[in-house]
């Protein structure tokens, strides 16, 4: 299947042709590790997991890397505002993403590098910028010269002037041109610090990625992945080190951006009290993490998309209707069914033009259409003819090849049956029920029923029900 996706760099959806087709190298900026991953943040890991999942059916091997951010003065702000060690931070920080990620059923990257971890391949790449002419030490920082670098601004799009214009550009007396932007900035006792060449200090955020890209993936990569708002400076920055330190390279082939994500039709923020983090949709029920994965699909990735808890309950109904299928006995068709395999093939083929997700989820529902008619009746006209595939389909194999395309993008992976118990509308279904064991637990502990009390606890806990009491009351959660 040919690939194509549209490339930031050339502005136009292109062929993709690999380095080396037996091997693909994906990059994606991944988190600063100092609070909750938001609604945004999760938009690029579905995204570029989607992209994975993707190429891994079409190439023998893949290498993604995402990695991590894990100093970075917003850290050090954050450890200084709440008085806890750097290391605390970032750790907890760092394993909420992972589970928030996984709770979107998104699969872990290949490699995770962590900053801290690539410090002597910054160093590295510094050196040879300052022996090439591309940077300069000044006042203990180190700065890279864009007027060094006659292409600085083709990734964006920008001239010199508009990029001065359009960014908020820290003047500094120690810059030799107002563009120019840190590689090293020299650290104080408090703040994080490693020996280099120009004194103990710490990398700026742009050098981190063109380190870490290169330490895991070599000098040119397949794919570079990221949000739109990172294309500048981030990513034209990235650009800029990597290719002057390894001259007659291009590094990325190819760069894919996701569109941003607003919140009620307008951009997140903690001000207009319309900020969520992925933990705040997931506290929302089991449910949740699945639908927002399907919510996100539903828009293009370089489309802007709008959050609303309608879109969420509208993503939540479309998987109910699925499971509602699959929960079904169907019929099991044989290993290797040509036809499902066909079915399979039909609804993924619009990945291939530049992950068309919108338009998988709509293929989605013409499976599900089919194997309905085949259970209950009716007409698989309209879809036969939108497939056009020439199929003749027996019962379970349009419920079949529905199961395995979806989970070829993250959706569908719950057991229905437990689907179904756990998230029929209104919230989980069986509230009343555990409100009634806790009465009944809280009777048998007035009567002095340790046993029952006991049991009833235990009971609830073996269903993932946690009990917590409190003065005269007892809550619950999930666990
Ligand atoms: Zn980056």
């Amino acid at each position: 299947m040919q690939l194509q996706f549209h490339d930031s760099a050339r502005r136009e959806k292109v062929s993709f042709t690999p380095i080396d087709p037996d091997h693909i190298r994906l990059y994606v900026c991944g988190p600063t590790v100092y609070d909750l991953a938001h609604l945004g943040n999760a938009r690029p890991v579905v995204v570029f997991d989607v992209l994975a999942r993707l190429l891994r059916r079409e190439f023998p091997a893949v290498t993604y890397v995402r990695n991590i951010t894990d100093v970075d003065d917003k850290i050090n702000a954050r450890a200084r505002e709440r008085g806890e060690p750097i290391a605390a931070i970032t750790a907890r920080t760092i394993a909420d993403f992972h589970a928030d990620m996984a709770a979107l059923n998104c699969e872990p990257p290949d490699v995770e590098p962590r900053a801290t971890a690539s410090i002597p391949e910054m160093t590295e790449i510094i050196e040879r910028l300052i022996a090439g002419g591309h940077a300069y030490e000044a006042d203990g920082h180190v700065l890279f010269s864009v007027a060094s670098y006659p292409e600085y601004g083709r990734l964006s799009g920008r001239t010199p002037d508009e990029l001065l214009a359009g960014a908020r550009v820290e003047v500094a007396p120690y810059k030799r041109d107002p563009g120019d932007f840190v590689l090293w900035k020299p650290s104080d006792e408090e703040t994080p610090g490693w020996d280099s060449p120009w004194g103990r200090g710490r990398p700026g955020w742009h050098i981190e990625c063109s380190a870490m890209a290169w330490r895991n993936l070599g000098e040119e990569i397949d794919i570079h992945g990221g949000g739109a708002d990172l294309i500048f400076p981030h990513h034209e920055n990235e650009v800029a080190q990597s290719c002057c330190a390894f001259p007659g390279t291009r590094f990325a082939h190819l760069w894919m951006h996701n569109g941003m994500l607003l919140v009620n039709g307008e951009k997140m923020s903690k001000s207009l009290g319309n900020f969520l983090t992925v933990r705040d949709i997931l506290a929302r029920g089991p449910w949740a993490g699945e639908a927002f994965r399907l919510l996100l699909l539903r828009t293009h990735y370089r489309s802007a998309l709008d959050y609303t808890a309608e879109r969420l309950e509208e993503a939540r109904a479309e998987l109910d209707d699925h499971y509602a299928l699959l929960v079904r006995d169907l019929p099991v068709p044989e290993e290797g069914d040509a036809t499902v395999a066909d079915m399979v093939a039909w609804a993924l083929e619009p990945l291939a033009d530049d992950l068309n997700t919108p338009l998988v989820i709509a293929r989605l529902r013409d499976l599900r259409a089919l194997e309905n008619v085949m259970q209950v009746g009716g007409s698989m006209t309209a879809v036969l003819s939108r497939a056009d595939r020439g199929w003749n389909p027996r019962p379970g194999q349009a419920g079949a090849a529905l199961r395995i395309a979806a989970r070829a993008v993250g959706l569908l992976p719950s057991d229905p049956q437990a689907w179904r118990q756990g998230t029929t509308a209104g919230g989980a279904g069986d509230e009343a029920e555990i409100e009634a064991a806790i009465q009944a637990r809280l009777a048998a502990r007035a009567a002095r029923d340790w046993a029952e009390a006991d049991r009833i606890r235990a009971d609830l806990a073996a269903r993932g029900i946690l009990l917590e009491d409190g003065k005269g009351t007892t809550t619950w959660r999930r666990a």
